[in-house]
């Protein structure tokens, strides 16, 4: 079997465990081919997006997460959609080209503040819109679509049917994959994601990951590192080894150079210098939290002691990396991909009539 350590940067290749267990110079030597296959694709820029949680309620139970439902202990919150128009259209970092509006599965939130911030930021900035909202019905996801998000963050965290029911994952692994290709089929452009080092999780069960991940109509795909969240049934599980993310985040760069692949703020509370690695391993998109500090504490997807990436932060890792942030949007590029525009002048997409 070849090993991702011995293959040239641009090879469309499928990992082995070997590599995505590997440790010292063969994983160095992945590391520097997934970093080589990013800049020969994305050059040194780096997608900068701003996250803004707007709701704690969860009707899930993912026993890897803190939202879940059956966290009593949990204050919720659901933001208001007007002082975070405000913050957005007054206050916003300058080098936050998109937005990803975040929450947990609650289609109140939805409603009653997700829509209305798309609309203001529609009519009023030019800023790319993701979500990541969990599984609606075809319905809201058209009416989102409308108002002007483009992106939809789904996440199949769990890539093996039997496991994912016992990580009580949404519904089921069928039909949450649907759901990532019923939104594909309908003009968005789909992120998926995986989590690394889950307990019980194998090499083979990690590798299963991007079997499923490469079948899937994606143009970008997160790792984030098994953290084990305050008042969950995980509580006492270990943190999953470090390694195996940031293997994953190379090896998913070398099977997809093209793709969208996120350094997650979690890197941080895997490892001192987690996200500066991330970036290292061929991540090529960085997030900053923006979510009001009085919201922040309650968002708690692993644990109250998070590491919030700040605009400073942010930049500060990737000047430490020799990269820079892009002007061009997440959306706008991805915009001019689907349009087959590669003349390097800003995209605009065509405005929607619906
Ligand atoms: S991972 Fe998402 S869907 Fe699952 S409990 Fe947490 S917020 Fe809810």
């Amino acid at each position: 079997m070849t090993s991702f350590a011995s293959i040239p940067p641009d090879c469309d290749a499928f990992p082995q465990e070997a590599d995505l267990s590997s440790a010292g110079s063969a994983q160095a030597r992945m590391h520097e081919h997934a970093a080589a296959a990013t800049r020969k694709e994305f050059g040194k820029k780096v997608f900068v997006r701003a996250v803004l949680e707007v709701s704690n309620f969860c009707r899930e139970n993912c026993t890897y997460c803190g939202m879940r439902r059956d966290n009593v202990k949990l204050s919720r919150f659901r933001a208001r959609h007007e002082p975070l128009a405000e913050m957005l259209l007054l206050h916003r970092p300058a080098s936050v080209t998109d937005i990803n509006i975040q929450a947990g599965e609650d289609p109140v939130a939805v409603r009653e503040v997700v829509l209305p911030l798309i609309r203001t930021l529609r009519r009023e900035t030019p800023l790319g819109i993701s979500v990541c909202l969990g599984t609606l019905t075809p319905a809201l996801y058209r009416e989102l679509h409308a108002a002007g998000a483009s992106i939809y963050i789904m996440k199949f965290e769990v890539g093996e049917a039997a496991r994912y029911r016992e990580f009580s994952a949404p519904g089921t692994l069928d039909e949450r994959l649907e759901h990532v290709r019923l939104l594909a089929q309908t003009g968005w452009s789909v992120s998926s994601g995986f989590i690394a080092g889950l307990p019980g999780q194998t090499l083979a069960d990690l590798r299963l990951n991007f079997a499923l991940a490469r079948s899937l109509p994606l143009q970008g795909c997160s790792v984030s590192p098994f953290i084990p969240g305050d008042e969950t049934p995980l509580a006492a599980a270990p943190t999953g080894d470090p390694n195996w993310t940031l293997n994953s985040i190379a090896a998913l760069r070398l099977m997809r150079p093209d793709w969208i692949i996120p350094a997650v703020s979690a890197l941080n509370l895997m490892e001192p210098e987690g996200y500066r690695h991330g970036l290292r391993a061929g991540a090529n998109l960085v997030t900053m939290n923006l979510t009001p500090d009085d919201l922040r504490a309650d968002y708690v997807i692993y644990q109250r002691d998070r590491f919030i990436m700040t605009e400073e932060r942010v930049l500060d890792a990737l000047a430490a990396e020799g990269l820079e942030p892009s002007q061009t949007g997440l959306a706008d590029h991805y915009g001019r991909r689907i349009a087959g525009d590669f003349s390097g002048e800003p995209y605009r997409a065509p405005v929607k009539t619906a």
